[in-house]
């Protein structure tokens, strides 16, 4: 979908992510292009290279009487993601997801090792954390099936619009080998054309302190952070030889509008519109020592509360959505309070700390009142030593009372938890166990990790550490664990103990399966 100005700009959200909503990041920039009167086209790649793949599947190549179902059964699943049947019950759920998975997994494509599903997307020959892997992939896109299926469509985009610029927005490491297939492909296409790539991931490499980009000549321009700015500069240097477009006539008063209409908001995989927002970038707390947010050192940078729900406001009016998800790292307290003061008027959930406001009187109430069907928030540790070693700033006296209000509230509480990190050993592993096993009752749905070391943490000095994935573009570092609690043992603990105790299997068996803290909201609307 396109803006009405000349097209001056495609941008591309490459697969494969949850296709369950629209991608925020390529519908700010395209706000923003469009604020200066730059006609834009956003191509939500993931969401169309799945339905594509999951439609190709052909009932003649499906051997399985599971497969064989899935095919017949197709068509009816898309609907009933779509129009909420899938989520009348957890069973018809679980079997609607497993079959549209089982379709993307088992194409044509399995057969030369590329493991395809809802949410991730792997190869057994190139690794995306390896930069010669990437540039092989962006060197034969045809062996991409995402870039194979939409072939014609991007030759198509470029013929009609022949933009100046094609931006692709990367931000995790299931995308990165599609999306370099896909520059590629534009490349092939286009070579003229001027082509960035930016997103999370990018920032992420490019905060390297010893960054130099592998990547030859295949891109124009990199960016890290946020991109708004740049790309901007890129497009306006890009078209500097046009007639310069009038800016647009709208009255901004809170910034662009994020271009959420200029993607097929009907088509993803939820029961309404889920409208993504940020109210912030970066982290307010910025200490737990885990945390990409701490090494990276990226700034905290808040929205005004009073313009953002102005901008919330203008969208839902525009394109009437079933659910906000806040996309920050963690919801400020003051940005909580604005939106008990000023509720946006439409369900919503996101992240949290387990801040102490939230256990005071009312609040949860306020909350409540204001929407919130979901908090998502990270407890990592039932251990105080290890809460307090990590940085995680939460006494866990202050999270029990805070489960307790939530859920009394009527909230729906998503609960992080990380093993194996530097401070824990198996006794505290253990008092993990038994704090979360007190209160499962209080718990909707948990989530359980096993730490990985960022390469720029803070915690590596003093570790013995070494490469965790093959490669010359790691996110994380493999470290002797100094108390031997190593990722074997503490998977075995998991595996074995952890997931079978008593009280928190349901909780576990509650998460929906590929879509989990995306989707968990929808039942949380229903269980309530
Ligand atoms: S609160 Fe969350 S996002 Fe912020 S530093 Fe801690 S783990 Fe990272």
């Amino acid at each position: 979908m396109s803006t009405a100005a000349a097209v001056s700009a495609l941008l591309i959200h490459p697969p494969t992510v949850r296709a369950c909503e629209p991608p925020a990041g390529i519908a700010m920039l395209a706000g923003v292009l469009r604020a200066a009167g730059i006609g834009c086209r956003l191509w939500d790649a993931n969401l169309e290279g799945q339905l594509a793949l999951i439609r190709k599947a052909a009932p003649a190549e499906a051997t399985d009487t599971w497969t064989k179902r899935a095919v017949r059964d197709r068509d009816d699943h898309l609907r009933r993601m779509r129009d909420g049947r899938a989520f009348e019950n957890p069973d018809t759920y679980r079997r609607i997801v497993g079959d549209l998975d089982r379709l993307l997994a088992n194409g044509p494509w399995k057969a030369s090792g590329r493991h395809l599903g809802l949410v991730d997307a792997t190869d057994d020959q190139l690794q995306p954390t390896r930069s010669a892997d990437l540039l092989r992939a962006a060197e034969y896109p045809l062996e991409d099936p995402f870039a194979a299926v939409l072939e014609s469509r991007l030759e198509r985009l470029m013929a009609e619009d022949m933009p100046r610029v094609v931006g692709i927005s990367l931000n995790y490491l299931s995308q990165a080998l599609s999306a370099f297939a896909f520059a590629g492909l534009v490349r092939r296409v286009a070579p003229g054309v001027r082509l960035v790539l930016g997103g999370g991931l990018v920032t992420t490499w490019m905060s390297h302190p010893e960054w130099k980009s592998p990547f030859g000549g295949l891109f124009d321009d990199l960016v890290s952070g946020p991109g708004e700015v740049p790309l901007l500069n890129i497009v306006k240097n890009s078209i500097a030889d046009l007639p310069m477009p009038a800016p647009s006539k709208r009255v901004e008063t809170a910034g662009p509008i994020a271009a959420f209409d200029l993607l097929p908001i009907q088509e993803y995989l939820s029961p309404g519109t889920v409208l993504p927002v940020s109210a912030s970038s970066g982290c307010y707390w910025r200490r737990c020592s885990f945390c990409p947010e701490t090494s990276e050192g990226n700034a905290w940078r808040p929205v005004d509360p009073e313009a953002l729900l102005q901008h919330v406001r203008r969208l839902t009016d525009n394109i009437r959505p079933r659910m906000i998800h806040w996309l920050d790292n963690a919801l400020s307290p003051a940005f909580l309070r604005a939106l008990i003061v000023q509720p946006p008027g439409i369900p919503w959930f996101g992240f949290a700390r387990f801040e102490p406001f939230l256990a005071e009187s009312g609040v949860a109430d306020g909350l409540r009142r204001s929407g919130c069907v979901m908090l998502q928030l990270g407890l990592e540790s039932g251990d105080q030593q290890v809460l307090d070693a990590l940085g995680k700033g939460i006494r866990l006296e202050t999270a029990g009372k805070i489960l307790a209000e939530l859920h009394r509230a009527g909230i729906g509480t998503y609960v992080y938890v990380l093993f194996g990190t530097p401070a824990e050993d198996e006794a505290a592993a253990r008092r993990t166990l038994d704090w979360v096993a007190r209160h499962a009752g209080i718990i909707d749905f948990l989530n359980l990790a096993i730490f990985n070391l960022p390469v720029n943490a803070v915690e590596a000095a003093g570790l013995e550490v070494r490469q965790f994935s093959e490669g010359d573009l790691p996110l994380y570092l493999e470290f002797a664990h100094p108390r031997g609690w190593n990722r074997g043992a503490v998977r075995r603990f998991l595996d074995m103990e952890f997931r079978r105790a008593e009280p928190i299997r349901p909780v576990l068996r509650r998460d929906p399966p590929f879509f989990t803290s995306s989707h968990a909201p929808f039942f949380c609307m229903g269980m309530k």
